[in-house]
């Protein structure tokens, strides 16, 4: 498999970083993937390729496609990406600002990426799992009832920008809609939209609101499942299966392939950071 081809690569990375010195933080987050890389091979694979793990639960012969191999990133793309979402001196990832419309959007050139979801899916867990290399950053919640809620700009570095969407919800989807619309359509820096997915319920009719917007507005956009760690892994593969023909046969600008994420076990979050530091350009 790749893993033991690009080993030595991977190793070679780690010591590079250390010896330009990027600080300390940088030095744990490559340490903390080292520890990924020395766990043996299947504890390795359940935590960074959730979906190909679970693909060895399909009934044998049944071959239902997972499109795995779609976004199938080396070992030293994976840890290349994890410096990324390292805060150091040299590399701040900052909450930016909050705006309730576009025209309150913080003016920011780099390339840009938003996550969206209904109330409750796990996207504020998502984004903190995703800068645990961070801490300082302050993933704000909002969702006393009556509460404004607004959509929060992080820069990461000089990589990326991450946006972190409204939540919505079947009490008042004229208020998401309202509040997203114009950010969806005309954000020009904007390169991809995560919308998440409950893994424990599956598509439910409230994302429709989410999937019918980035299908109307021919948005390239990703599925995200969310809180894998819930689910039998028979459960899970189900709402794996049925999500993928969803996809498949409903949508047109939906990536193929899914993104099963847990922020409890960070299965799936080395992966999806790599994804990001990808489609945002940084990987090239
Ligand atoms: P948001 O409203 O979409 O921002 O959702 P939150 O991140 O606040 O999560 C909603 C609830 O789901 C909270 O009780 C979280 O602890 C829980 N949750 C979020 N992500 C996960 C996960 O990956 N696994 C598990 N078991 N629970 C999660």
């Amino acid at each position: 498999m790749a893993t033991r081809r690009l080993w030595p690569g991977v190793g070679r990375l780690f010591t590079i970083g250390t010896m330009l010195g990027r600080g300390r933080r940088a030095y744990s987050a490559s340490l903390a993937f080292a520890e990924v890389l020395r766990l043996p091979s299947n504890q390795r694979t359940k935590l960074v390729f959730p979906l190909q793990e679970l693909q060895r639960f399909l009934v044998p012969g049944s071959n239902p496609d997972l499109h795995l191999k779609i976004f199938d990133p080396t070992l030293d793309d994976i840890a290349r990406a994890e410096s990324i979402f390292t805060a150091s001196a040299r590399n701040r990832i900052d909450y930016v600002s909050s705006a309730v419309r576009l025209d309150h959007a913080p003016d920011l050139r780099c390339p840009e990426v938003c996550f969206i979801g209904r109330s409750n899916v796990g996207k504020s867990s998502l984004i903190k799992a995703l800068f645990s290399f961070a801490p300082e950053v302050e993933v704000r919640v909002s969702k006393k009832p009556g509460h404004t809620k607004k959509m929060n700009f992080f820069k990461v570095g000089r990589y990326f920008t991450l946006v972190d969407m409204p939540g919505y919800g079947y009490r008042a989807p004229e208020d998401f809609v309202d509040m997203v619309e114009d950010y969806l359509k005309e954000r020009r820096n904007l390169m991809r939209t995560f919308l998440l997915v409950d893994s424990v319920v599956g598509i439910q009719k409230t994302d429709n609101i989410a999937i019918e917007m980035c299908e109307e507005f021919a948005l390239p956009y990703v599925m995200v499942l969310t809180k894998i760690d819930k689910s039998s892994k028979g459960r899970l593969l189900k709402q794996v299966l049925q999500i993928q023909k969803f996809v498949d046969t409903e949508t047109q600008g939906c990536f193929p392939q899914l993104f099963p994420v847990s922020a409890v076990t960070f299965s799936g979050i080395h992966l999806l950071r790599c994804f990001i530091a990808d489609i945002t350009g940084n990987l090239d």
